[in-house]
């Protein structure tokens, strides 16, 4: 039987949502049988490569979620947006009512950090955004899964109908927000 390849990444989030996935316990199993995870934070895999599905978690907050997530893009025929940081900007957006030098400024100086009272300069390091964003203003989005996390259920609908060459379409207990 030939699988559809698989990746998942999260950006600025929990992790929360790749929890849901789990949750699907023996579903899981069910649809590993016709699943390839070629990368996932939860496995050793971590380079997306021509995959028939990526599953993103979180929002863009900073320069190395965008590189990331442009890359899933290129990499994904469909690409589904996991949980409402994903789909909306969800919780991480609760800091876009300051601009990104006065989070710094409140993350390193007002508060106890290994950077003793300094904002860090390292060019290594990503750039925070000034806003954070949904993925979907990033890139094209084909399915949307939200919810804080999205139930294992409605996880486990959106990638069977996926399995058998139909869009999902989440209604009823499959589409909630929270
Ligand atoms: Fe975490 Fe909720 Fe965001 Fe998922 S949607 S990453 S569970 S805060």
């Amino acid at each position: 039987m030939t699988k559809i390849r698989v990746a998942t990444d999260w950006l600025a989030g929990c992790s929360g949502c790749h929890m849901s996935l789990l949750d699907m316990d023996e579903k899981l199993v069910e649809l590993m049988k016709r699943i390839e995870i070629t990368s996932s934070p939860i496995t050793d895999l971590k380079t997306p490569h021509q995959v028939d599905v990526a599953i993103v978690e979180g929002a863009v907050a900073n320069s190395a979620n965008v590189k990331v997530l442009k890359e899933l893009r290129e990499q994904a025929k469909t690409l589904i947006a996991l949980g409402d940081c994903a789909c909306f900007g969800g919780l991480p957006t609760l800091r876009n009512p300051l601009d990104a030098t006065e989070v710094l400024r409140r993350g390193y100086v007002e508060t106890t950090s290994t950077e003793d009272g300094h904002i860090p300069t390292d060019s290594e390091l990503a750039r925070l955004l000034d806003d954070v964003l949904p993925i979907n203003q990033i890139v094209k989005v084909d399915v949307y899964i939200p919810g804080c996390p999205p139930s294992a259920k409605a996880i486990y609908y959106a990638l069977s109908e996926l399995l058998e060459g139909r869009v999902p379409v989440l209604t009823g207990d499959n589409l909630r927000f929270d």
